[in-house]
């Protein structure tokens, strides 16, 4: 059946900015906007602010190709009920706020709401690196850890909306206090501050991940045993998940691996299959994701759009 041609506003909510971007149903990015957020920012100012930008955006193509509606990429655990957001530690204004029902008033359109890790790993799977996998399991590392499991198509959800909080999951025991309230996590051990602090310990005089990354990529060698700790710590958390989650393939994505490339991928790699049980091991391939900083909001878009499709 021919379809006409539609688009989606996919939003992503940063712990900055948050992201804007007409969206169309072959993940192409047709117009973007930005609006800052951070933590001084009420939820129902963000959501002005999002509704003028929305506004903006829409403007030249109202005689144009439909906005069927709006997907929103948002840190934290999707609330049960779809209504919002919980657990948002770096956005709390947003946490348990009715975000679904207020933008929708706002713009005028239907709005679906997602976790951010969610969308980038829906995002991938339709329009990135897939190579044909049924369960794709994308991995951002920056900041923090976050991760998400697509299963033919779908969003799975096995905890809290999703895959719960992969990066917090414990593989030291009595390990370095992290800031979730646990101690051991895996962002306190593979995520970038980790790797910061590791290369800091070894006498690398760097002040922070970018320039970690320059001395890496430059061949440094403390600087590259760093990453590969780093590495080494999230192979094996990326092991223990796959003994539950069983996926295909893994996409590595985030800040670090886009400034790191092979450097983080391979020793991840070599890690994971160190840890991991043999039947499993040779039915996972390892990629990289493709759609960088625009994952999310594609993502989200897709959210919006798969409802048409189905
Ligand atoms: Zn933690």
């Amino acid at each position: 059946m021919h379809r006409s041609p539609s688009f989606a506003l996919g939003i992503d909510i940063g712990g900055t900015t948050a992201k804007l971007a007409l969206v169309t149903s072959a993940g192409q990015i047709v117009a973007r906007a930005q609006v800052p957020t951070g933590r001084k920012l009420g939820a129902e100012d963000l959501v002005a602010d999002l509704a003028t930008a929305t506004g903006r955006l829409l403007v030249p193509i109202t005689s144009g190709p439909t906005v069927v509606g709006v997907g929103v990429a948002a840190p934290g655990f999707r609330a049960p009920d779809g209504s919002g957001v919980v657990n948002v530690s770096n956005l709390p204004t947003l946490d348990g706020f009715p975000l679904r029902e207020r933008l929708a008033a706002a713009l005028g359109l239907p709005v679906i709401i997602d976790n951010d890790a969610n969308a980038a790993a829906l995002a991938e799977y339709r329009f990135g690196d897939r190579q044909g996998a049924r369960r794709l399991h994308l991995v951002t590392v920056g900041t923090g850890i976050g991760s998400g499991l697509i299963v033919d198509g779908e969003v799975l959800r096995v905890s809290w909306g999703g895959l719960g909080d992969s990066g917090h999951v414990v593989v030291q025991r009595d390990g370095r206090p992290c800031a979730c309230g646990g101690t051991g996590c895996l962002e306190t051990l593979a995520a970038v501050p980790a790797m910061v602090r590791a290369a800091q310990a070894a006498g690398v005089g760097v002040e922070d991940f970018r320039a970690l990354a320059a001395a890496a990529r430059a061949g440094e060698p403390l600087a590259l045993a760093a990453i590969r700790e780093a590495a080494g710590w999230l192979g094996m958390g990326l092991a223990a998940l796959t003994h539950v989650l069983g996926p295909e393939r893994i996409l590595l994505g985030g800040g670090a691996t886009d400034a790191l490339g092979d450097l983080l991928l391979e020793p991840v790699r070599a890690s994971f299959a160190r840890h991991c049980q043999p039947f499993l091991r040779v039915r996972v391939t390892f990629g990289r994701a493709r759609l960088g900083n625009d994952a999310g909001v594609i993502g989200a878009a897709a959210l919006q759009l798969m409802q048409r499709e189905a």
